[in-house]
């Protein structure tokens, strides 16, 4: 999910086959032969994920096969019951796939699984983060983020005292999680509804997010890696400080630049479409302008994280989002540093700054 996400304002580059229409919370919208379109309301600034049905038969029984879960919380349930009875005809889930273990992806994996006895597909990584954040107690929340935030340069005392006591923030929304899962790893091969599904892997938003591409359909099921609307969430955080997301996110969705121009894209947020290298190519455009205004604002003066907030997000921020903001800060600075244009220095307070490398940078 995206708090900050930028708008696209070359939106009107994408088509939408459905142009405004949007699915019956019941019924959900057909947009291939046994795909189904599903929405759900989150309680967020992004208030809504989409989730996808698949016809599908496994060992000779009739069912389907879901991909993403929404949050946990009696309005999820509620629509989800609907949907058994009406777009689902009665006929049980089969399998659950998780594309990531976001909260609003993996949220009521649980429930479902439980309720219909279906496994949980979904790859290792994600698996055992999901598992290690609902038995402990830190979501970008505790004294690790804290510290993490003031070392990038957020001085607000309340802004660090909300960060030490966000604490339950996965929990809140992600009570419990199946015990057991079937691993997806990149270019694994699944036959949904008698159709051959491959999973591409993608980096830098989730540990290892699983993309879904069926060639006979023309369908990529995107997840969270390519959004029509909103640039995609890709923060550094306290758990690897040092990390460089978006280079892996940049790389990661040029593996889907080979497919078909008219392939039907399925996004987890915003609207199927069509348009997926126009998008690819947006999104490098919109990170290089973004890495270009961070090396310009680093010339200037050695720079935090909280110093590029301005430069990246001209509008207010509460603390919530400014912390993601300043993951995403983090992230630009990152990439800068990884490929040799910016170091890293620590000034008198013991904040991180970032200024020109001596160095030319790496090729
Ligand atoms: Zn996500």
């Amino acid at each position: 999910m995206n708090d900050n996400g930028c708008m696209n304002p070359h939106e009107l580059e994408l088509h939408y086959p459905w142009h405004d229409a949007l699915p019956d919370p019941a019924l959900g919208l057909q947009v291939a032969p046994g795909v189904y379109w599903l929405r759900m309301e989150l309680p967020f600034a992004l208030n809504h994920i989409n989730l996808w049905l698949l016809r599908d038969e496994v060992d000779g029984i009739a069912g389907w096969t879901v991909v993403d879960c929404c949050v946990d919380r009696p309005a999820s349930r509620a629509q989800w019951k609907g949907v058994f009875s009406h777009a689902m005809q009665a006929l049980p889930i089969l399998r659950v796939i998780v594309t990531h273990m976001h909260p609003d992806h993996i949220g009521l994996a649980h429930w479902l699984c439980e309720r219909f006895q279906a496994p949980l597909w979904i790859s290792a990584t994600d698996f055992y983060t999901a598992r290690s954040l609902a038995l402990g107690r830190h979501y970008h929340g505790g004294d690790g983020a804290a510290q993490f935030f003031a070392q990038h340069g957020l001085t607000d005392p309340d802004a660090l005292e909300a960060v030490r006591d966000r604490l339950d923030f996965f929990k809140r929304l992600v009570p419990a999680l199946p015990l057991t899962f079937r691993r997806l790893m990149d270019g694994q091969q699944l036959m949904i509804g008698g159709r051959e599904w491959r999973t591409i892997a993608g980096y830098g938003h989730a540990p290892e997010h699983m993309a879904l591409h069926c060639a006979s359909l023309n369908v990529l099921i995107s997840g969270d890696m390519v959004l029509p609307r909103i640039s995609t969430n890709v923060s550094v955080f306290d758990t690897e400080p040092e990390s460089d997301p978006l280079t892996l996110f940049l790389d990661s969705i040029d593996r889907f630049a080979a497919l078909p121009e008219d392939t039907l894209v399925l996004p987890s947020h915003g609207k199927p479409f069509t348009g997926l290298q126009v998008r690819i190519r947006q999104l490098h455009e919109h990170h290089d302008d973004r890495l270009r205004e961070v090396m310009q604002a680093c010339h200037q003066r050695p720079c935090s994280a909280a110093d590029i907030l301005p430069v990246l997000f001209p509008r207010e921020l509460d603390w919530h989002q400014t912390t993601f903001a300043i993951g995403e800060s983090l992230a630009h600075l990152h990439a800068l540093w990884h490929k040799g244009a910016l170091q890293p220095h620590r000034d008198a307070l013991g904040v991180l700054r970032f200024s020109p490398s001596a160095v030319s940078p790496r090729p």
